[in-house]
């Protein structure tokens, strides 16, 4: 019996000690010149000068942040209302997690969560972050307020895992939290992926009565197609699209008649990044009927959020 194994070499060049301090440095340069190596370098040599050893050193420092705040559940999650104009209160919210480290402070999530879905922690933190959702549902009794559902970020990473549907279901139960008080939100990066267990998940959680979001509406590919043949509810436009409105004429044209297609389609609506009444204004005469924004509130510790709630009464 004998087996053949190909094999290739690839070489990292690092300065000691110009590039790194010490073993731990030099090994975290070599990891990340070696998972380089594996995309775009196979069997070439690499020089630290052309590496970016600042922003290696930071995304290793972020990616400890994530295990420690992982391993002593120190993650929170923050809740972000969104106004009804209709109903004229707050029907739902989204859940934003936050991090903060002894060493780096607070870290954006733009920051901290591609990271995490490089390295796979997405997939542990989605879950803690859902159950916290549940959790929350649960002990503030959500069900008495005004607020119908939670939306929660899904990353693709958690879509293509082909248990993705029946954890979320696990989850929901053991807080006895019913299907119409979640809603989940996903880019349209995430429904790109054609792997089929993206669209199982979908159908699966659907057919249990999960509402989906399509997030970043108008950011990306903008594609008309996911509409078309994507069970979404809601749609949600990206504070981007939303804010270049209100600078650039056409932009405004754009947007009005994207609303008017949803609209059309009979889909909500959800304007982002709704920073002013004036904004407020223009977008409800554009026929948007969900707004969120900092007019409203920034996204709040959950006892901040409920006192938010009675404050509406
Ligand atoms: P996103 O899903 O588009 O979330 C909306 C972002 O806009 C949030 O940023 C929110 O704080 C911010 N925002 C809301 N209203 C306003 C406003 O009026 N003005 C301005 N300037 N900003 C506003 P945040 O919390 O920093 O989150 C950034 C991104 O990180 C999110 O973008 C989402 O893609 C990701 N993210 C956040 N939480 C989670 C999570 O629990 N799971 C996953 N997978 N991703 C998350
Ligand atoms: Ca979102
Ligand atoms: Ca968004």
């Amino acid at each position: 019996d004998q087996s053949v194994v190909m094999m290739s070499v690839s070489v990292c060049c690092v300065k000691c000690p110009n590039d790194a301090e010490s073993y731990g440095e030099l090994i975290e340069i070599i990891d990340y010149s070696m998972s380089m190596a594996k995309k775009t370098r196979k069997g070439m040599i690499t020089y630290t000068n052309e590496l970016d050893l600042e922003k290696i050193k930071l995304e290793k420092a972020i990616e400890k942040a994530i295990k420690l705040a992982i391993d002593r559940d120190e993650l929170l999650v923050y809740y972000q209302p969104i106004y009804s104009v209709k109903n004229g209160v707050y029907n739902s919210a989204e859940a934003l997690v936050r991090l903060y480290d002894e060493e780096l402070g607070w870290i954006s999530p733009e920051d901290f969560i591609p990271i995490a879905e490089k390295n796979g922690l997405i997939l542990e933190m989605g879950e803690m972050i859902l159950e916290k959702v549940c959790r929350f549902i649960h002990d503030f009794k959500i069900s008495d307020t005004t607020v119908e559902y939670i939306e929660v970020n899904i990353s693709p990473v958690q879509l293509i895992q082909h248990d993705f549907a029946d954890r979320v279901k696990t989850i929901m139960e053991k807080y006895g939290v019913t299907p119409d008080q979640i809603n989940i939100e996903i880019t349209e990066t995430a429904t790109m992926n054609v792997v089929s267990t993206v669209s199982e998940n979908i159908n699966s959680l659907v057919d249990y009565g999960i509402a989906f979001s399509l997030d970043d509406y108008g950011s990306g590919n903008a594609n008309i197609d996911y509409i078309n043949h994507m069970p979404f509810k809601i749609i949600k436009i990206d504070k981007y699209i939303i804010w270049d409105s209100f600078k650039n004429s056409k932009a405004g044209i754009t947007l009005e008649y994207t609303i008017g297609m949803l609209n059309a389609l009979e889909l909500s609506i959800v304007a982002e990044g709704v920073e002013t009444e004036e904004m407020k204004r223009q977008l409800t005469e554009f026929g948007c009927h969900y707004m969120q924004g900092w007019l409203y509130s920034k996204a709040v510790p959950d006892i901040e959020f409920m006192q938010l709630l009675q404050a509406e009464v």
